[in-house]
């Protein structure tokens, strides 16, 4: 408590911290917290998923917003329903005794019962952009005597395609208002909002090195992409108590996976952008509640979910965008607990990986899928717990007489072992398990690549390098092999250059295929 006193926090909300049960201040609210009490200014924060930003603004919203008024004084946008109802209860949660009435405003809930609170009074109003708008055009919301429009998970409302919802908000606000950002990554998206919105603005960053992700333990496996799913199978048939998203890219690849964990007997569900706002909150309140163990989601389908105690975040295809994959593993490993967070690479995305790697500073190591045996072991375990558990509650005396009957004069070793085998059909055999294949990766770490120019546009080994340079902004390129025909040229670089250079001419090209590419086999000069 100590640590948020010197915050200079009132007594009431250190009061009610207490009660919460926060004990000191994350680095992001510790650096925060004062700079918002203190100086009205414009506030960029930046910080990992799950690192307090809620609180980080929330609290200095108490503090400084007036219960005397009842007009709307701060207006926090986030990008779904279920953040608005989460920042809602998280700062409700903190305000004390202070009345402050707290107001979240989500597409779905019942309008009639927003307009009767809004009516009452509002000073800080949560919404998503969609309902905010349909506010404000009925005329009952105001937002043009604001303090503070504070725009939360901006990163997120960005990939959500709320740009221009935003600015249309912004335009009801008046000029004189602070303007608080706060997200887990800065894409370039960002910087051009804070360009146009934000003056005389203060960033405050907390680098990854301080973050929670220190106590996730990042992992890969080779697989093909084949094996993938018996992977799986057996990363959570050897955990003891497996509780974890699984990441797909696509809504398809999702359902797939779901629909195959829950033929063979798994609690899973899906989620994904195609699965209605009611069947959301179903499923998700069945995996907070731990009904189901496992919840497959696509990127954004599992955005902003506030889910703490995760025993694993699997990778079950590699994200694009490397803030994805800090992103996804940043749900485990939180609020001081130890998780693991698990990578499947087949050899097509390695060079990806590699890539990942140097871009979010993670260590990511190398280990080998368990084998059968292993899993046949742990299943093994995990039986003799629940036999052992249930003779201590007495709950097979009523089945005594049934086991004598069967019994008989029979060796019990051998009646087990048949009733063993009638009861769990092979799952005690190895041969009963897909076999998963070895995989050779190429870790020369080298790409080769096709660039479409040669000779009669004029290039030769120098002009190759320096165009590319040119066009990627990469200063010291490690080029073997240059090879300069007349209408193509190839050449040879490490996996993250190529990386680099594949990126940049996959967004800009202006054909069918970039200018520059991996080489194909069959365009090989040798
Ligand atoms: P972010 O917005 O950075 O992703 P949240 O604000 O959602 O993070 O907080 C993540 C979790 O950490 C929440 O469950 C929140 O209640 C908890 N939390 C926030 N601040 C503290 C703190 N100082 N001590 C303990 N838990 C905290
Ligand atoms: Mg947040």
């Amino acid at each position: 408590m100590e640590k948020f006193k010197k915050l200079g926090l009132s007594q009431n909300t250190i009061e009610s911290l207490r009660k919460k049960g926060y004990e000191e201040p994350t680095p992001i609210q510790e650096k925060i917290i004062p700079l918002l009490l203190k100086e009205e200014k414009d506030v960029i924060g930046q910080a990992q998923t799950g690192t307090g930003k809620t609180a980080a603004f929330g609290l200095p919203l108490i503090e400084k917003v007036s219960c005397k008024s009842k007009k709307v004084q701060a207006l926090i946008l986030t990008p779904t329903r279920e953040l608005a109802i989460q920042v809602a209860e998280e700062i409700n949660s903190l305000k004390g005794k202070k009345k402050l009435n707290i107001a979240p405003i989500y597409g779905g809930q019942s309008i009639e019962l927003q307009l009767r609170k809004l009516r009452k009074g509002v000073q800080i109003v949560v919404g998503t952009p969609g309902r905010i708008m349909d506010h404000l055009n009925r005329g009952s919301l105001k937002i043009n005597e604001l303090s503070y429009f504070i725009l939360d998970e901006a990163d997120e409302m960005l990939n959500m395609g709320f740009l221009e919802d935003i600015e249309e908000i912004l335009r009801h606000t008046n000029e004189n208002k602070r303007v608080w950002l706060f997200s887990a990554t800065m894409p370039d998206k960002i910087l051009a909002i804070v360009k146009k919105y934000m003056r005389n603005y203060e960033f405050v960053k907390v680098s990854k090195e301080h973050l929670a992700t220190d106590l996730t333990d990042q992992i890969y496996f080779e697989v093909r992409e084949s094996d993938k799913f018996e992977a799986l199978c057996r990363i959570i048939d050897v955990e003891p108590e497996f509780y974890g998203l699984v990441f797909c890219r696509t809504k398809v690849k999702v359902e797939e996976v779901a629909n195959r964990l829950i033929d063979r007997g798994y609690d899973a569900e899906a989620l994904h952008g195609d699965i209605s706002q009611y069947q959301r909150e179903r499923i998700l309140n069945k995996f907070k509640k731990r009904r189901i163990n496992i919840l497959v989601a696509t990127d954004v389908a599992a955005r902003g979910l506030d889910i703490s105690d995760l025993t694993h975040v699997i990778n079950y295809s590699l994200p694009e965008d490397p803030n994805f994959y800090v992103h996804r593993i940043g749900r485990t490993g939180r609020a001081g607990k130890e998780g693991t967070a698990i990578t499947f690479v087949t050899p097509s995305e390695y060079r990806r990986l590699v890539y990942i790697k140097k871009v979010s500073k993670s260590r990511i190591r190398k280990e080998k899928l368990p084998e059968v045996s292993q899993i046949i072991n742990a299943k093994i375990e995990r039986l003799k717990g629940d036999i052992m558990e249930l003779m201590e509650e007495g709950q097979h005396r009523s089945y005594i007489r049934i086991a004598e009957k069967i019994l008989d004069d029979k060796d019990p070793v051998e009646v087990l072992s048949a009733l063993l085998k009638y009861s769990f059909n092979g799952e005690f055999e190895e041969s009963s398990y897909s076999e998963i294949k070895e995989v050779s990766i190429n870790k020369q770490g080298k790409t080769r690549l096709f660039i479409a120019k040669g000779k009669s546009s004029g290039m030769d080994r120098d002009k190759i390098i320096d165009f590319i340079q040119s066009k990627t902004g990469l200063k010291s390129l490690h080029i073997k092999d240059i090879r300069v025909f007349d209408n193509f040229s190839f050449l040879t670089v490490p996996f993250e250059e190529a990386e680099i250079i594949l990126r940049y001419f996959k967004k800009h090209k202006r054909g069918k295929r970039p200018l520059v590419d991996k080489a194909k086999d069959k365009r090989k000069d040798s």
